[in-house]
């Protein structure tokens, strides 16, 4: 593809369209913006904060085909770039065959990491990369009997659904009517189906940011990171790893990839068991564990994405240190409305994003700390020292 950048809103533009405008989202427009494309933030509620950064925006419903289609037909984008799994993606396959944009990184790729059996079932069946055992389930029966095969304990996720939403852990056998009914009303779109896979005991997880450009394949060092309920907590690079696991992490990450095709940055997500690596998910996009790069990259994985997509050259990055993220959550309803700004970012080497989410219902991340240290574990001390420094007050109206 021949780009023609540095002149948004004439009809020289390269126009990029976000669907989806969250915080990744944001950092993705910034970064293309620099470039000098144009940018349409698209998603389900206003003033989202990719919105608040770019040329224009549209609200609509990215899950109504026909909605999708009227939108992209108006807008002509050259390239279309999905940063949530809950779209219409039958529409980027036709607008991807008929020529009318690039979607990142390919139709199919957003098809097959729509819901998590599509990707599973690649991972595991056709390519052949080690995962946890899992069986998918409709029924509360069909739990019982997938639990009874696999043994306990179990992970149990909707198919369709992100950021932990309806998954648990069965430990127990009284644990099963909870975990089917949290699954039910976590999924997305009212579906009941679920995965249910054999509990990992990992020694640690981490996101193998891997990035598919004009160049090649090029491989970040590896993203440690916690989760609680599914979300994603503090995230920190490098993660200590052997130099075979590592290895390891790199070759399943390259199969992934290439399998889905097209370029951008994914997020490879592995559990490690010693040298044993196994997969987990892949997100065709910037990872929110690799906020992170924010602090640790000279190029961040939102910076790498605006390259890769644009066809711009990505050479070797340059790692800047150890460094950490450190999510920040409110919950609660109401407008989030910060204090404290000041002493989080006292300390030298400190930084955060304020998302600029217009509202809060229930439980959201709403901003992240990073910053860099002399090893991983002062610059994870300095992030959560940031963000213990933010407070949040959920402000009615
Ligand atoms: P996911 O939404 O699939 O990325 O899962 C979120 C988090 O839940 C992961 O990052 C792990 O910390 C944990 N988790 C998911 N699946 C498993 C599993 N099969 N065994 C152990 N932990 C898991």
């Amino acid at each position: 593809m021949t780009v023609s950048l540095g002149t948004p809103l004439t009809p020289h533009a390269t126009r990029a369209l976000l669907l989806g405008s969250g915080e990744l989202g944001k950092e993705v427009a910034l970064e293309l913006m620099r470039l000098g494309a144009e940018v349409i933030a698209v998603d389900r509620y206003p003033d989202a904060p990719a919105m608040q950064v770019a040329h224009r925006s549209h609200v609509i419903d990215m899950l109504d085909g026909a909605a999708l289609r009227a939108l992209l037909e108006q807008e002509r984008p050259h390239l279309v770039i999905p940063e949530i799994e809950a779209i219409a993606t039958h529409v980027l396959a036709e607008v991807e065959e008929e020529g009318l944009a690039t979607v990142i990184p390919t139709a199919r790729a957003t098809m097959l990491t729509m819901d998590r059996e599509g990707i599973r079932r690649l991972a595991a069946e056709e390519l052949g990369l080690p995962t946890s055992p899992y069986r998918f389930v409709d029924t509360r029966d069909g739990l019982v009997a997938a639990v009874e095969e696999l043994g306990l304990p179990v992970v149990v996720k909707p198919v369709m659904s992100s950021s932990g939403k309806g998954q648990s852990v069965i430990r127990a056998a009284s644990d099963v009517d909870a975990a089917w009914t949290y699954a039910v009303q976590g999924g997305r779109a009212g579906g009941t189906r679920i995965i249910v896979e054999g509990f990992v005991d990992f020694d640690y997880e981490i996101t193998q940011l891997t990035v598919r450009h004009v160049g090649g394949t090029s491989y970040m060092a590896p993203v440690g990171h916690t989760q609680v309920d599914g979300d994603y907590r503090e995230s920190w690079q490098p993660q200590p790893m052997s130099e075979a696991a590592w290895a390891e992490s790199r070759r399943i990450a390259g199969t992934v990839t290439e399998a889905l095709g097209g370029r951008g940055v994914f997020g490879v997500e592995l559990f490690v068991r010693g040298d044993e690596v196994i997969f987990s998910e892949v997100s065709p996009r910037p990872h929110d564990t690799g906020l992170v790069t924010l602090a640790s990259q000279d190029l961040s994985e939102f910076a790498l994405h605006a390259r890769a997509v644009l066809g711009l050259p990505v050479p070797a990055v340059l790692e800047l240190g150890p460094s950490a993220s450190c999510a920040v959550l409110a919950e609660g309803s109401g407008v989030p409305v910060f204090s404290g700004v000041d002493d989080a970012l006292a300390t030298p080497g400190t930084d955060l994003r304020l998302f600029g989410k217009p509202r809060v219902d229930g439980r959201r991340r709403v901003a992240v700390t990073v910053a860099r240290g002399e090893d991983v574990d002062d610059a994870r001390a300095k992030a959560r020292a940031a963000a213990a420094a933010l407070r949040i007050e959920l402000a009615q109206g």
